[in-house]
């Protein structure tokens, strides 16, 4: 708290210009914090660069914000003067989950600090040593006591600070069930709360479409070369108009076979393993279900036997149904479901179908349509001819289940201020 108060009383200016230089440290130590991640979470070494280049990104972004963080005035009665500020809320605590270590740490961080607050934020149990690298880091920069990283596990270090009452902003990634937990738990201390949950997220494809380009975009939305398919927008589900379904299915399958499972830090890699046996399992229990469930397996379903690490292999199933769990639940792992699809409204039914709303993508070369579906969905993110790709600035969050709030943007950093009104009178 009191490092908080000496950073709030700093000159705006001057916070931007400590997260700035904070930013640069990052992006200085990247081959490091590149290899910590690799080793620590199996994300493949080659897509690491982007994910440190993308969370310095944010520190960048919110510092240059931070003369945005006006107030009001308002003419409310005449003759007196009524306005409004943005305070800090004090320390804001922020709980991450073990998908994007070092991108999630930076990006998490950047917002509620730059609106003047101190952070304390747990990584996940599975990986913590990046967010502790930035600890260490943020001390050669950062006010001592600015930045706090706990670890340990969600029923200890997690509770311990949703139940902390000198925390009164909370923000969680992770699962919808835990997500829940926090939420309950953050009742009793009335904390302000913002959930970024799962997804089980559809992408969409017309008859229309480019059908190379979508198959292309379906495997690198999938995020299988990224996390294994453990991102919370992976397009999980494909819809795929019928006309197209053939010729969508045979390039599909020829680059899902073709990705290189591997090491994370050989660079040749382009697949990791799965965070651990437990989860390895839990994935292989879904894949075990669909074919119970009567879905047809077109690839992968195995795990690899020449390998050690937790790894499975990628996998895509189609003829499968609503109410099947692989058509539902989110498996966070490399498994996509396929459905052929013939009316828009059947499509709508199924793409809005589930508990979640986080992300969807359309894939239509005719854009009255491809707006009119954007706006019939469900989700609070959608590209159209385009995926994957969080574009700083534009507000991601869920609807439904996936989640309460937006983040990347200037939302967010508004929702680590609290508004004070003030009304002089002056008649
Ligand atoms: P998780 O919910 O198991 O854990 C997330 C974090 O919460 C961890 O740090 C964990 O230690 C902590 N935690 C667990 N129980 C807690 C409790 N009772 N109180 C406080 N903290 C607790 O999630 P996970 O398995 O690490 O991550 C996967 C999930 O995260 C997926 O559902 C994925 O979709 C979601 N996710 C969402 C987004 C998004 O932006 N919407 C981004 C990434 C991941």
């Amino acid at each position: 708290l009191r490092a908080q108060r000496d950073w709030a009383a700093r000159q705006p200016l001057e916070r931007a210009e400590a997260l700035r230089a904070f930013a640069a440290r990052v992006r200085e130590l990247a081959p490091e914090l590149c290899r910590i991640d690799a080793e620590d979470c199996g994300i493949p070494i080659r897509t690491m660069e982007a994910e440190v280049r993308t969370g310095a990104s944010y520190l960048d972004y919110f510092a240059g914000l931070v003369l945005e963080l006006k107030g009001q005035t308002i003419p409310a009665t005449v003759g007196n003067l009524h306005y409004t500020v943005r305070e800090p809320f004090g320390v804001v605590g922020r709980i991450i989950p073990y998908n994007h270590p070092v991108m999630f740490a930076c990006e998490k961080i950047a917002a509620p600090l730059a609106a003047g607050n101190a952070v304390v934020l747990k990584p996940a149990e599975q990986t913590p040593l990046s967010a502790l690298r930035l600890a260490a880091l943020a001390l050669e920069v950062l006010p001592p006591g600015l930045v706090s990283v706990l670890t340990g596990d969600g029923q200890t270090t997690g509770a311990a600070i949703v139940a902390h009452p000198a925390i009164q902003r909370l923000a969680f990634t992770g699962g919808v069930a835990t997500g829940q937990e926090v939420l309950r738990a953050s009742a009793a201390s009335l904390k302000e709360v913002s959930l970024e949950l799962g997804g089980k997220n559809p992408m969409i494809v017309f008859p229309d479409a480019a059908v190379d380009a979508a198959a292309e975009a379906a495997v690198t939305g999938m995020n299988f070369q990224i996390s294994a398919g453990q991102s919370c927008g992976s397009n999980s589900r494909i819809l795929v108009h019928r006309d197209l379904y053939e010729p969508f299915l045979e390039r599909f399958l020829a680059r899902v076979r073709a990705i290189r499972l591997g090491p994370a830090v050989d660079p040749q890699t382009e697949m990791g393993p799965l965070i651990t046996d437990t989860h390895r399992d839990r994935v292989c229990g879904y894949i075990r279900s669909a074919t119970e469930e009567g879905a047809r397996l077109l690839s992968g379903g195995s795990v690899p036997q020449d390998r050690a690490g937790y790894f499975v292999e990628p996998t895509v199933f189609d003829r499968v149904s609503p109410g099947m769990r692989i058509a539902e639940e989110e498996i966070f792992g490399p498994v996509v479901t396929l459905f052929a699809w013939d009316h828009v409204d059947e499509m709508l039914q199924l793409a809005n179908g589930v508990r979640y709303g986080l992300t969807a993508n359309i894939w239509t070369n005719d854009l009255r349509q491809g707006h009119r579906v954007a706006a019939a969905l469900e989700v609070g993110y959608v590209w159209v001819n385009g995926n994957g790709r969080h574009y700083v600035g534009t507000p991601f969050g869920g609807y439904k289940a996936s989640g309460i709030g937006r983040e990347e943007s200037i939302d967010e950093l508004f929702s680590y201020t609290r508004v004070k009104t003030v009304n002089v009178i002056l008649e």
